[in-house]
């Protein structure tokens, strides 16, 4: 039976590490990691991803702004109080969250904050840099990062390993494909991208070391899709049903967990595996672009 690679533990271990960080920090430079985050709108699913990044930057030490804007915002206000905190030296990170009101341009509002506190690194700077690779790098994007972290420290060797994404999505798949074949820890591997016109997707698969699925539909890898002993990372997270006792969803990721586990050295769970470490990695980039602004390593 594989080894399960635990989300929820590595992201306990990586959160106490930035606590560490930022009380040092303060010791030292009198200063913590301040991130704000700009909810427009008060919709379910947005309010508690809020609640959840405020509560653990605070749980971090850092200094939060949680700054809520009614739905009714317009563009031009939204766009002003961006460029305040571009220019707030305390602030460190900005974080939209998404999706915002029809009447308002997602990509204008994320192009307008300084790629320097862009924290989600999705502005097209962060992503030219990440293309770029090396020194270049300020903030990878969370979901990524989030993957390729519990690949290092699940103890996968990356250098030279036969690695498949499966899909090609700005979020998941293309980024996650470009940090796996650049030069570093946690990368120099053989990537392959897969995706929804690729002939044979089995063979492809078969061939990973390091099998990292994003699709977006429950198991869709098959068992017999995995090369006995590879690490598989599974990004989905769907919707299959409802318990109803509880009333809460159940979750199935891209991958026949149950099946795969019985031939993948190491593997993730779906809940409990990559997802919890996107925030975890959020808080990274926080403390980073803290760390940048301050001159310090
Ligand atoms: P997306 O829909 O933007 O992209 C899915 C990609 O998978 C596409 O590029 C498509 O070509 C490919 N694909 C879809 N069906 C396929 C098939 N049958 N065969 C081969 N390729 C196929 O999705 P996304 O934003 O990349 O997210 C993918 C999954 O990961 C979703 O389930 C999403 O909920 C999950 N996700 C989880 C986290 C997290 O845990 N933090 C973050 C982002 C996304």
């Amino acid at each position: 039976t594989a080894e399960l690679i635990s989300g929820t533990e590595i992201r306990k271990t990586i959160l106490a590490e930035i606590k560490e960080e930022v009380d040092q920090m303060k010791e030292k430079h009198g200063k913590v990691p301040g991130l704000v985050t700009i909810l427009v709108g008060s919709s379910p699913a947005s309010v508690s991803y809020v609640t959840l990044k405020v509560k653990t930057a605070i749980s971090c030490g850092f200094h939060e702004i949680q700054d809520d804007q009614p739905e009714d915002i317009s563009e031009a206000d939204l766009l002003a109080l961006i460029d305040k905190y571009n220019n707030d030296p305390d602030i460190h990170g900005i974080l939209v969250q998404l999706p915002l009101p029809k009447h308002i341009d997602d990509k204008k509002v994320l192009n307008a904050i300084n790629p320097d506190k862009d924290v989600d690194a999705f502005h097209p700077v962060n992503v030219g840099r990440l293309m770029i690779g090396g020194d270049e790098v300020k903030f990878l994007p969370c979901t990524p990062a989030g993957i390729q972290e519990m690949i290092v420290r699940s103890g996968t060797e990356t250098s030279g390993a036969e690695v498949v994404v499966v899909g090609r999505s700005n979020i998941v798949g293309k980024p996650i494909a470009m940090m796996m074949a650049q030069k570093g820890v946690g990368a120099n591997a053989t990537v392959t991208i897969v995706h929804t016109r690729t002939k044979d997707l089995a063979a492809h698969c078969k061939r990973a070391d390091i099998l990292i699925v994003a699709a977006g539909v429950p198991d869709l890898v098959k068992p017999e899709w995995i090369k006995p002993g590879a690490t598989v990372i599974d990004v989905g997270v769907n919707r299959v049903g409802m318990n109803e006792k509880t009333g809460k969803a159940i979750l199935k990721g891209d991958v026949d967990f149950d099946a795969a586990k019985e031939i993948a050295g190491k593997i993730t769970p779906v809940p409990g595996g990559v997802g919890p470490m996107t925030i975890a990695m959020l808080m990274k980039n926080t403390l980073r672009s803290a760390k940048l602004s301050l001159g310090i390593n």
